[in-house]
């Protein structure tokens, strides 16, 4: 299965991509944790990146777009994929069309994962992730037993440079300007599927089961 979820900073992509990679089998490719190795790594592309990254803008398409094909053309990547956080505009939407038809390849579902404006900016700006194992908590809804280091491995917590507040503004402005306007062209290609984004995680993940059937 190939599929997209789709939604805002905060809507619970990467936590629901997680589930999804289980029940289905199929890898998670998640653009943002792609750009966040390279610039830990020290890579020019991580060095280039991690400009736009900071300020909550987007990271040129070009660049987007030619990892994004590479990865594609992996062997793990021949049973289906989750994309998680990519395409983020319309060019990256083409591109993407482009590559799946000189692969013979299709679409079969675009999850838009749907939440409230003002719940987004709550769940981001709380958000932490582990230095280490990548481990995600949220201050209010799902601390770590011991306030700043991560249970599973007990490195240190932090908050992503693009999770305070003013950025993620900023990424959410960025969102309904430049992605948003995805939601109608797969709409249109019959392939969306609307799911709220709010409530316990299980109840979103079983929401995201049914509408793929899967
Ligand atoms: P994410 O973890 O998906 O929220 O991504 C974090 C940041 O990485 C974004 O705010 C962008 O700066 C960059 N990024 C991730 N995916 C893309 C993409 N498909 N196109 C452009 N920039 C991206």
């Amino acid at each position: 299965m190939r599929l997209i979820l789709l939604g805002p900073p905060g809507a619970g992509k990467g936590t629901q991509a997680k589930f999804l990679v289980e029940r289905l089998q199929i890898p998670q490719i998640s653009t943002g944790d792609m750009l966040r190795a390279a610039v830990k790594d020290g890579t020019p592309l991580g060095r280039d990146a991690k400009q736009y990254m900071d300020r909550g803008a987007l990271v040129p398409d070009e660049i987007i777009i030619g990892l994004v094909r590479e990865r594609l053309q992996r062997p793990d990547c021949a049973r289906g994929y989750i994309l998680d956080g990519f395409p983020r505009t319309v060019t990256q939407a083409e591109a993407l069309g482009k590559t799946l038809e000189a692969l013979h390849a299709s679409l079969d579902h675009v999850v838009s994962l749907e939440v409230p404006t003002e719940d987004l900016v709550l769940r981001i700006a709380g958000r932490r992730t582990c230095r280490n194992c990548g481990a995600m908590y949220h201050v209010r809804f799902s601390p770590s037993q011991t306030d700043g280091r991560c249970d599973a491995c007990g490195g240190p917590t932090y908050q992503r440079e693009d999770d305070r507040e003013e950025t993620v503004r900023r990424r959410l402005a960025v969102y309904a300007d430049q992605t948003a306007p995805l939601i109608s062209l797969y709409e249109a290609q019959g392939l969306l599927r609307r799911v709220p984004g709010t409530g316990e995680i299980g109840e979103i993940f079983h929401r995201i089961t049914t509408a793929l059937g899967a």
